[in-house]
């Protein structure tokens, strides 16, 4: 008997996440002016929403520079 496999559930069409500007923030953390904050906004059919926002820190958040792993000595 073969059943026909069900259809996978796809994203509905016509629907983007679009970020929004990046606005500069403070970073508590490295008490700067560092933080970067951007909305993000969802583009559907209907019209635009928005889907919350995204910050992050260009100095401690930087993937391509990530802090020294931590050494744990043993004795
Ligand atoms: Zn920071």
């Amino acid at each position: 008997m073969n059943t026909p496999r069900p259809a996978r559930p796809q994203a509905p069409p016509g629907v983007a996440l679009q970020p929004g500007t990046a606005v500069t923030d403070w970073c508590a953390l490295c008490k700067a002016w560092t933080r970067q904050t951007v909305a993000l906004l969802l583009l559907t059919v209907d019209g635009v929403a928005p889907a919350g926002s995204w910050s992050w820190c260009e100095i401690h958040d930087d993937p391509d520079s990530p802090l020294p792993p931590r050494r744990i000595d043993r004795a």
